[in-house]
């Protein structure tokens, strides 16, 4: 069942005993909610940490409402269901579409969102898995590669036929949300989890690093089976990996990152991409640009994808590339932040 209809909230720890002054320290809130085909955590500290969780919760729900493409009322499904017609877009989805634009140009068509129908007809968007024809893969790609979006004083259209999916960018743009309600409400710390997208903000209570396990794509069944794990202070790790969608069919895995330029899933020889950015004062809206990345990267490739950041003249980043033939490449800025799991038998490799 792809869209989750059940709801669960977990209070793990809440506030300082009864009455007492609150220790900003100490007082935490952890909240999980289930949106977006995932399920999140999100754990704040401070003062206002209860009210700063919940806020983070009301604008994921916002979020989704806007861009889910499974909610018919959403401003993507009027958008995909218009014909042709122009729809009127708010805020948000017209920020994801610009970004969206700008990432399809720098990464030369590997990120694309017009793969919408693509995804559907993989069954990828309604958890209804086959493997297309090859004439219906061509097909399809005509509309994906002829992909563009038409501005007009009502708003925006899609081609005819054509859709949008912002599946692989939608929670690294609520990951930018989230750094801004910490500011507002102050929040000295905090964590969330999106998927595959975290946001570890500020240090750990005793002044450490935040750890986040790089999962070992390996060993999926496997609870916390990592491959290394990053000690990451204010910074977005956002991981993207042929691992976390897939079906077999005829003893072939099939999994949900779609190459543009050939129709099926993308197979460069990695296992997963994660990217690594600062989310501080100047980081706009780098929750959405390791979103982006990881997912363009994992299309191209390991040689076109350290090129592509060799030369990348946005924001910084950091990279961990997990390799099918068994390496983990990490770029040189995250090598005194990243350790291997010596047990996961990869090899480790530091590259610039
Ligand atoms: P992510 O987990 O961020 O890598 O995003 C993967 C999701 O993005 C998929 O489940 C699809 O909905 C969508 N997607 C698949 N391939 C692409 C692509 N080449 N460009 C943009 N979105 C894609
Ligand atoms: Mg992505």
């Amino acid at each position: 069942m792809k869209r989750l209809a059940a709801y669960v909230l977990l209070t793990v720890l809440v506030l300082t005993g009864c009455g007492g002054p609150v220790d900003p320290d100490t007082a935490q809130e952890s909240i999980q909610v289930i949106a977006m085909d995932t399920a999140m955590l999100i754990t704040t500290y401070g003062e206002r940490s209860p009210a700063a969780a919940y806020a983070c919760e009301d604008a994921i729900r916002d979020l989704e409402a806007k861009l889910s493409r499974t909610d018919p009322d959403s401003e993507v499904s009027r958008l995909n269901a218009a014909g042709g017609e122009a729809v009127e877009v708010g805020e948000d989805l017209g920020v994801l579409l610009d970004a969206a634009g700008y990432y399809h140009a720098t990464t030369d068509g590997a990120f694309n969102i017009a793969i919408a129908p693509l995804a559907s007809a993989w069954g990828f968007a309604e958890d209804r898995f086959r493997v297309p024809s090859q004439e219906e893969i061509s097909d399809l790609l005509k509309l994906v590669n002829g992909f563009a979006l038409q501005e007009t004083p009502e708003g925006v259209a899609l081609g005819p036929g054509q859709a949008i999916d912002l599946g692989a960018i939608a929670k690294g743009y609520a990951a930018d949300k989230i750094v801004e309600i910490f500011q507002e409400y102050e929040v000295p710390r905090g964590l969330a989890q999106l998927g595959g997208n975290v946001l570890a903000y500020g240090d750990r209570p005793d002044g450490t690093p935040w750890r986040v396990g790089v999962q070992d794509p390996a060993r999926v069944e496997e609870q916390n089976a990592f491959a290394g794990v990053l000690e990451l202070t204010d910074s977005f790790a956002v991981t993207s990996g042929g691992y976390q969608r897939y079906f077999e069919q005829d003893g072939k895995t099939y999994h949900h990152i779609l190459d543009p330029a050939t129709g099926y899933p993308a197979d460069s020889g990695l296992s997963s991409v994660t990217v690594v950015a600062d989310c501080g004062e100047d980081a706009g809206l780098s929750g959405m640009m390791c979103d982006a990345l990881s997912t363009a990267l994992f299309v191209m490739g390991e040689e076109r994808a350290l090129d592509f950041r060799r030369n990348w003249r946005g924001l910084p980043f950091q990279l961990v590339l997990i390799t099918e033939d068994g390496r983990v490449v990490v770029t040189q800025g995250l090598a005194d932040r990243f350790t291997l799991e010596e047990a996961s038998g990869y090899q480790y490799e530091t590259v610039s």
